[in-house]
């Protein structure tokens, strides 16, 4: 196999970080292309240093700026930086790991010029999944691989099976550091208590939205738009060991599962070396000393935001774009701790609502709009809290 030459985006967050791990351990397989993030200047240095001959971007152009002076390299800068790096003719694969509705553009930019992908970014789907859709038809030679732990593990369940054999997916969740408190504590969840998740270690954002079950939303609506299975036909289940990482339910009742350490670096070789399995040093699980594995049904009237996550997706059009920058907005807020934990879903219900879905057809330019729409209003419904 020759060597794949990556790009990868989100370079100094924690899915960045993992795949520069598992670059490092198959060294002539592949090969880091170009590194770009949001505005991690140090972070960025290090990687440079390391690997002086990967081309660099930072979206924001003062950080850009900061990191040409420091390693007097030339650095790409903004969004249009970013799009250069995932354009560029000797690349193969690119791995999107931003964080937020920034990650959508490249992804799609990628898509245009026939790149693989290997897609952690969620936001993508979530607000563009019909967009994003429509345009690999439109390029076959691209092709999306999972990296979400979840939906790598339903990609590598399905081994290929079309969503006519499938009855159900069943995405597993941890259920977050709150599945055991009672709903009368819940207006009283601190900052601290929420970054404390049980399993995964994570960027903040995400485990917020881990805490609100907000992730879980958005991994039900970026598994509809993967694997064209209706809303009605993806459960959520709580698990709170993450050992087993998704199943799929065929239909000739056979429940397939793929279990593994909770460790990023597992989907994320998967989805990069598709269709091939690499080794990996990273922990095995051990069945005997695990003994039990649990499961529970999700409460929805302790997470409002898993339930308007399904509403959103299941009405289509922008409205899983409102939902995310709303949640963008919020969750960061609450990150911020200028709202409370409850204010997260209110904020979102209240976004939904006040911003109407235009009619015609679905375009780029509207879930752009809507978005940014929906990022003003939730603005203004936090400063209205504080
Ligand atoms: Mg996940």
């Amino acid at each position: 196999m020759s060597e794949t030459s990556v790009c990868l985006l989100g370079a100094t967050g924690s899915i960045g970080c993992s795949a520069i791990d598992v670059i490092k351990q198959h060294k002539g397989r592949f090969s880091l292309h170009s590194v770009a993030a949001s505005s991690n200047v140090q972070k960025m240095a290090e990687i440079s240093h390391e690997f002086p001959n990967a081309k660099l971007a930072l979206f924001n152009e003062n950080s850009a700026l900061e990191l040409q002076k420091i390693t007097g390299k030339p650095v790409l800068a903004g969004m249009a930086g970013l799009l250069e790096l995932v354009s560029s003719s000797d690349c193969n694969l690119v791995l999107n790991g931003l964080t937020g509705s920034v990650g959508c553009e490249p992804t799609l930019k990628a898509i245009e010029h026939g790149k693989k992908i290997a897609l952690a970014n969620k936001e993508t789907l979530v607000m563009a999944g019909t967009i994003i859709k429509q345009a690999l038809k439109k390029n076959p030679a691209s092709q999306i691989t999972p990296v979400d732990s979840e939906h790598n593990a339903i990609f590598q369940c399905l081994a290929g099976r079309g969503a006519s054999e499938v009855e159900t997916l069943q995405i597993t969740a941890s259920g977050g550091p709150f599945r055991e408190w009672p709903a009368e504590k819940f207006p009283e969840i601190t900052l601290k208590d929420a970054l404390n998740h049980p399993v995964w270690s994570m960027g903040k954002k995400i485990t917020i939205d881990s805490a609100s079950m907000m992730n879980k939303g958005l991994e039900v609506i970026e598994a509809h738009f993967l694997f064209d299975i209706p809303y009605e036909h993806i459960k959520v289940v709580v698990h709170p060991q993450s050992l087993v990482h998704s199943l799929v339910q065929f239909r000739d009742g056979s429940l397939m599962a793929q279990l593994g350490a909770p460790d990023m670096r597992i989907p994320i070789l998967n989805a990069m070396a598709f269709p091939e399995r690499l080794s990996l040093k990273t922990n095995r699980l051990n069945l005997p000393e695990i003994q039990k594995l649990t499961f529970f049904e999700p409460n929805l009237e302790k997470f409002p935001c898993l339930a308007l996550a399904y509403e959103a997706g299941k009405a289509g059009g922008t409205r899983a774009a409102v939902l995310n920058a709303a949640n963008e907005i919020l969750a960061n807020a609450f990150i911020q701790e200028k709202i409370s934990f409850t204010s997260i879903p209110k904020g979102i219900e209240h976004c939904l609502k006040k911003i109407e879905e235009q009619s015609g057809e679905l375009s780029l330019e509207k879930i752009l709009s809507a978005d940014s729409c929906s990022r003003k209003e939730a603005e203004k419904f936090v400063e209205n809290l504080c």
